[in-house]
């Protein structure tokens, strides 16, 4: 897979001016510095999304979500479903950021009805996975990401639409990263896990990103593994100079 993804995630970040005067921005730069090769992806507050896929209209950005319900529609004050998120023409969304696993007590069970719904509605899946500090320090990296995998996947048919993200919870906004070699390692777990539980073709296919503490000085050296087709980025891609200085180290790799 050649594609590098350049997926910001702004968390509860951003006003409406800043994040106007951001997706102007993006765009004249997306407008002169076409790439098959890269995707730029953001991943805004629900509240910012209309300008976001304006600009995706306009441009070849992509737009994400943060989360969806695991409801249709209803009475459930404050949640967003899948339909809403169609009918935006929200393309990806997260399920499963470290942030909602542990302020939000969402667990694998949650996450893969989430996943469930997002496929009803024709919106890619970025799945997040990775293990915290201790599992990591207790030797137990691969065998949490491997359950990560196993339940939220459960009864879930892979396609070209699922998205993987390995994000170590001890590297996301701690300024701390995973080296490349790390990082590396579970990324080729993770492929090789969904090559045996699926097939070859589809595990080949799979993009995988890297998250955690991810900016301009160490993305080119984390994107030139082998397994690795991506970052979610989060504070790094809040700054506008930032996230277009990510796009073209990334166009150069
Ligand atoms: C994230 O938001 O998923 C993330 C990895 O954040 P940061 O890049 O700030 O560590």
């Amino acid at each position: 897979m050649d594609k590098i993804y350049i997926a910001g995630n702004w968390k509860m970040n951003m006003t409406f001016q800043a994040a106007d005067d951001f997706f102007s921005q993006l765009a004249d730069y997306l407008n002169s510095n076409r790439s098959k090769n890269v995707e730029a992806l953001i991943f805004p507050p629900f509240t910012y999304l209309e300008l976001a896929t304006d600009t995706a209209e306009e441009t070849s950005l992509s737009i994400g979500a943060q989360n969806v319900s695991e409801h249709d529609n209803g009475a459930y004050t404050g949640e967003i479903s899948g339909d809403m998120l169609s009918s935006m023409n929200v393309e990806f969304c997260l399920v499963g950021h470290s942030e909602r696993r542990q302020y939000f007590k969402e667990d694998n069970a949650l996450l893969n009805k989430k996943i469930k719904k997002l496929r009803n509605f024709f919106i890619k899946p970025i799945l997040c996975v990775g293990e915290s500090l201790a599992e990591r320090e207790a030797g137990k990296a691969h065998e949490v990401v491997q359950k990560q995998l196993e339940n939220c996947l459960e009864g879930i048919e892979i396609d070209d639409d699922l998205c993987i993200a390995y994000e170590p919870v001890w590297a996301i906004g701690t300024g701390r990263t995973a080296s490349p070699q790390q990082a590396q390692e579970i990324h080729n777990m993770i492929r090789n896990w969904i090559a045996e539980k699926y097939d070859k073709q589809t595990a080949e296919n799979l993009p995988i990103l890297y998250g955690g503490s991810v900016k301009p000085s160490n993305l080119a050296e984390l994107m030139a593994q082998p397994d690795i087709n991506g970052g979610l980025i989060g504070g790094a891609s809040l700054d506008i100079d930032s996230y277009i200085e990510m796009l073209n180290i990334a166009l150069k790799i």
